[in-house]
């Protein structure tokens, strides 16, 4: 197989973990696998990096940030090499640049546009072991640009996408995708495998795993992931097309979203294009509306409540206000103490009965729905802030997540 193993900041972190690295990829290219490695920095290096421009400048250039920040990634790339090479490997460290990685000009966050995996394929030929700088690639000018902060995932999927691995193993400190957060839920149970579109609505629960911008690659490339972690032999969870699950389960996880706010507008102008003028001003100052709802107009006039990230409240009450001055909205209020709930799985596409049991868990535990939106894929209830942890508890058991 032609696998790529990408190591996160941690599993890197120190000297003695980058040998465990080094030991652990030696195993994989033992079993006659061909294997391109890509690293983060080690943890805490590229804080330690910004902190040090910081001394000199509040506000940095961003190519010179690229420059010094790229510098991490490389550090343990050549680490590691020198590792592999001495437990008798053959083995490279690469740049973005050395292995091809083109992007656009945005410095701190580029986007990748091309690879050339060129010089890749040549040193999987002469059986070589590559290790790739992630986080970084290169400009049309050849100048070194980095991919926005966790990019190194991004990376190891974009490279795994353009050399057609069969497998892109991410090691991290967690050993997989659970089926609601274990803090809140002890009974959670690691997933073994997940479709793209709904480690993607589970974003709460992966985000620490893995960024949800390498979901999205790894959807659109085709790209076999699998979440594990690199401090145990413990297989991890599966990231993949909904046709390769067998037997999904009904619903795949809990979700929770604290970081939610829910905007009511009452006595909106009942007219065509009210919803428009004030959806879009919010598109344009990029709000991210979440769950919206609008209720059955009286007199003229109806009331909408929608949902937006807490950090995206204050730019979105500047455009309500804009609204109210003008008199289309009688008057607007704002809750901060609300979270939102999802049920999460491909299963429920093909069964009756999802939400109607989402509904009467919530009624059972004596907790108020406010809000509810619901795709093919998820069931999503907005609650108050306080009913989050017995909500999420509440549905993992109802439908028996933990079994
Ligand atoms: N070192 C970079 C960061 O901390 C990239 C990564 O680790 O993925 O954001
Ligand atoms: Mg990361």
């Amino acid at each position: 197989m032609l696998i790529v193993q990408k190591f996160g900041g941690t599993s890197v972190g120190d000297l003695e973990r980058i040998q465990n690295v080094a030991n652990r990829v030696s195993e994989t290219k033992k079993k006659g696998n061909d294997v391109v490695v890509v690293v983060s920095a080690m943890s805490g290096e590229t804080n330690k990096l910004v902190g040090y421009a910081e001394y000199f400048s509040k506000n940095p250039a961003r190519a010179e940030m690229d420059m010094l920040l790229s510098s991490g990634e490389r550090v343990t790339a050549s680490l590691l090499s020198i590792a592999l090479q001495e437990m008798g490997h053959d083995a490279v460290a690469m740049t973005g640049r050395n292995a091809g990685i083109l992007t656009d000009s945005s410095h701190t966050k580029a986007r990748i546009e091309d690879i050339n995996p060129n010089a890749i394929y040549k040193a999987v030929k002469e059986g070589k072991i590559i290790v790739v700088a992630g986080f970084q690639g290169v400009n049309e000018a050849g100048i070194v640009t980095t991919l926005g902060r966790g990019g190194s995932d991004l990376s190891a999927v974009a490279i795994a996408g353009a050399i057609q691995a069969d497998l892109c193993e991410i090691f991290t400190d967690v050993s997989g995708i659970y089926t609601t957060d274990p803090r809140i839920e002890p009974k959670a149970k690691k997933l073994n495998a997940i479709s793209y579109d709904e480690m993607l609505e589970l974003a709460s629960l992966g985000a620490k795993v893995l960024q949800n911008r390498s979901v999205e690659m790894a959807k659109k490339l085709n790209v076999n992931l699998v979440t594990r972690s690199s401090f145990s032999n413990e297989e991890g969870t599966l990231i993949t097309k909904e046709e390769n699950i067998m037997e999904a389960p009904l619903v795949s996880g809990i979700a929770l979203d604290r970081n939610q706010a829910r905007i009511s507008l009452m006595g909106v102008k009942d007219k065509p294009g009210i919803a428009s003028d004030i959806f879009n001003k919010l598109a344009d100052a990029e709000v991210n509306i979440d769950v919206i709802i609008q209720n059955k107009a009286h007199d003229g006039m109806t009331n909408i409540d929608f949902t937006v990230p807490v950090s995206e409240l204050h730019d979105a009450k500047k455009i309500v206000d804009t609204f109210v001055q003008s008199g289309d909205i009688a008057d607007d209020s704002y809750n901060e103490d609300i979270c939102k709930v999802s049920v999460v799985g491909v299963g429920m596409k093909s069964h009756v009965g999802v939400a109607a049991k989402a509904f009467s868990t919530m009624a059972k535990n004596n907790i108020n729905i406010n809000m509810i939106a619901t795709s093919e894929i998820k069931i999503s209830m907005v609650v108050d802030e306080k009913y989050a942890e017995l909500a999420v508890r509440g549905l993992h058991d109802a439908y028996e997540l933990d079994k």
